[in-house]
């Protein structure tokens, strides 16, 4: 029987995983991040991207929008807006919202800088990183098996 933690992801919604996994790798800010069992105490925050861990011999994977992720005592806790399983991803949503977040970049790359360069900093943050979410939806939904 290999060494295991458990694994929690965590949303408002629910508690969308809980299991017993012998490896795990979440999307960090920094890059890819890897967790095996007996990890030094950690946290770190998260892109939005692919969640992938081991259970039971088995690879799995999920999308997360972001949030934490917390490595304490022989638990990996992710706490993330939203997650879905490649199966729970609805790709015409993915790739409308991908369109939304394009079109209002192309709309923000015409206009010019003014007095509202601060909302428009805002906006220019929010449509980035709701693109990264609808690409990274669309990558975890074709690993669909
Ligand atoms: P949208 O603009 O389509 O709402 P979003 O990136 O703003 O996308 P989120 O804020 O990340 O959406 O998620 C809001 C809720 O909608 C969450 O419960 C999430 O699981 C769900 N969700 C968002 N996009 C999808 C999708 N393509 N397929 C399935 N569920 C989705």
């Amino acid at each position: 029987m290999p060494d295991t933690f458990t694994l929690r992801v965590i949303t408002p919604e629910s508690i969308a995983v809980d299991t017993a996994a012998s490896s795990v790798r979440f999307p960090g800010l920094d890059g890819l991040m890897g967790v095996l069992p007996h990890h030094a105490p950690m946290v770190a925050a998260l892109d939005a991207g692919a969640l992938t861990w081991t259970e039971g011999g088995v690879e799995k994977e999920m999308f997360v929008s972001g949030g934490f992720a917390e490595v304490r005592g022989d638990t990996v806790r992710v706490v993330t807006e939203a997650s879905e399983p490649a199966s729970a991803i609805d790709v015409e949503r993915a790739r409308r919202a991908a369109e939304r977040a394009r079109e209002r970049l192309r709309r923000r790359g015409r206009g010019g800088q003014g007095p509202g360069e601060k909302v428009e900093e805002i906006d220019l943050l929010r449509a980035q990183a709701a693109l990264r979410r609808a690409l990274q939806r669309l990558k975890v939904a074709e690993h669909k098996r």
